[in-house]
């Protein structure tokens, strides 16, 4: 069985995070969406928010589950016998910045990373673009899967 992690802050998920995942699953029998605890990093949502955000969105896909972790993704990796991460790439600066991680996990580990670019219509969605909208009371609802609402 071909599974894979796809790792991430996803503070909140996004309509990109999404498209990824949904393509991930046409490649693989499972997607474990992983959100990654850092104590000095300030979120704008709670771990359980996050969680819950991404588990309403996939509650009706079996082949996509949630989980959180702590330290390196490929020890994590290897903790749940996991053979695969997959990443998403929207431009030349996500390309360098994953190529520096992807290279240092395949010195760490066996492990695969495994790229999808990202939709066309979805490439210029991120986290911290949807968190500014937020903060300035913008409407966020078109960048993000229907299950992140601000109460
Ligand atoms: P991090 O916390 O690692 O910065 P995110 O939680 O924002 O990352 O993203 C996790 C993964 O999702 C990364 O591989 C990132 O490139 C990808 N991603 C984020 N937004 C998009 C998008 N709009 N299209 C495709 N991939 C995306």
């Amino acid at each position: 069985m071909k599974r894979a992690i796809f790792p991430g802050s996803f503070d909140p998920i996004t309509l990109g995070h999404y498209d990824i995942i949904k393509r991930g699953v046409t490649l693989f029998d499972e997607v474990i969406v992983a959100i990654g605890i850092n104590a000095d990093k300030k979120y704008m949502f709670s771990l359980e928010e996050r969680k819950k955000f991404i588990e309403e969105t996939f509650a009706d896909e079996p082949k996509i589950k949630v989980v959180t972790y702590k330290g390196l993704t490929v020890d994590f990796c290897k903790e749940i016998n996991v053979e695969f991460i997959l990443r998403g790439l929207r431009n030349p600066a996500d390309f360098e910045f994953e190529k520096a991680i992807a290279h240092t996990n395949r010195d760490l580990a066996p492990i695969e990373t495994v790229f999808l670019l990202t939709s066309a219509d979805t490439s210029y969605i991120a986290s911290s673009i949807v968190r500014d909208v937020i903060r300035n009371n913008g409407d966020y609802t078109k960048l993000v899967p229907k299950s992140v609402r601000i109460k």
